[in-house]
């Protein structure tokens, strides 16, 4: 299978008499743009996983990729192992419910879940955006193709009523390039899912003055109130340059997600080089700081456990 494929090394002549076929799999982790909080959990991931290598056999890598709904793909493709995706678009893809209408992806298992995402609204500060409507007729940066934060977006925008056309431009930059969008007066206003704080935003709110424009009102109450993967969440003030205040949105989880066909033995090794060395990873990003086992192994999890992460959650008595 392409996902875990085993790449078995032949022994030479020389090698023959010792012990020399060693047993490699690869594994590979499907995060965001490179300036997102996904690319940084899978790299942290792979490097815990790869500390393992000479015992376990398991070589990860972790490239940059489109985000949620990238990942979510390609997995069910089998052309990735494992992936984050925002816990929204893990509970529709494995129910087959909006975007995944007629695409549902059964297989899909839950490993653990990571930070927060809040739905991040940023606008310049010339814009004269305070709120998330006022950015009728604006030029705003939606998300990339393949992202979380354009699929909710286009929740968002059907639970108000709303479509892209409501907007002067919607254009759908990568991560990597919306800071600099609206740094040059490209845009005047960029959205992105993403745990706080990280590197994009503080490159948006270093470059031009921005402002954190809150997302609230009854559209959002009610995809509040009806789902269970969506909760309220606040960017606290003092966290980037420009946003004294705290600011209310809603968000959901980053999680960890595969497929029901890769192996148990590959998924146990993966949590276990992550909850075994734990505060290791907790150090790798400012928004991990938080993070508590017993939250992780259930919150914003949708999609049956796989079992390689029940059977090591289940040794450490968690559950
Ligand atoms: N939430 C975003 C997505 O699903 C990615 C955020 C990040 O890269 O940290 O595409």
């Amino acid at each position: 299978m392409k996902h875990w494929k085993t790449l078995v090394t032949a022994g030479t002549m020389a090698l023959a008499t010792t012990a020399a076929t060693a047993e490699e799999t690869f594994i590979t982790i499907g995060t965001g743009g490179q300036t997102g909080v996904y690319f940084v959990v899978g790299q942290s991931i792979c490097r815990l996983v790869n500390r393992d290598t000479a015992t376990t056999g398991l070589k990860c890598t972790a490239p940059s990729t489109g985000g949620s709904i990238a990942n979510i793909n390609a997995i069910k493709a089998g052309d990735m192992t494992m992936g984050v995706a925002q816990s929204d678009w893990q509970h529709h893809a494995y129910n087959g419910t909006s975007k995944f209408e007629g695409d549902k992806f059964d297989k899909e298992r839950a490993v653990f879940s990571v930070h927060g995402e809040p739905f991040t609204v940023i606008a310049r500060a010339d814009a004269g955006v305070s709120t998330f409507d006022d950015l009728k007729g604006k030029r705003v940066n939606v998300g990339n193709p393949g992202s979380g934060q354009l699929a909710t977006m286009e929740v968002v925008l059907a639970a108000k009523g709303w479509t892209m056309a409501d907007f002067s431009l919607a254009s759908e930059l990568k991560p990597a390039e919306q800071a600099a969008a609206l740094g040059d007066n490209k845009v005047d206003a960029i959205i992105y899912t993403v745990g706080h704080p990280n590197g994009s935003i503080q490159e948006a709110v270093s470059t031009v003055d921005a402002v954190l424009v809150p997302v609230e009102g009854e559209a959002i109450d009610k995809l509040v109130a009806e789902n269970p993967f969506y909760a309220y969440a606040t960017i606290p003030g003092g966290m980037y340059k420009g946003s004294d205040n705290d600011v209310k949105t809603f968000g959901v989880k980053a999680t960890f997600v595969t497929s029901a066909d890769v192996p148990d033995e590959v998924v146990y090794q993966v949590v276990k080089a992550v909850f075994d060395n734990f505060d290791r990873f907790k150090g790798l990003h400012p928004a991990f700081a938080n993070l508590k086992e017993e939250d992780m192994i259930k919150d914003g999890l949708s999609a049956p456990l796989h079992p390689g992460a029940e059977k090591y959650y289940k040794e450490r008595g968690w559950m």
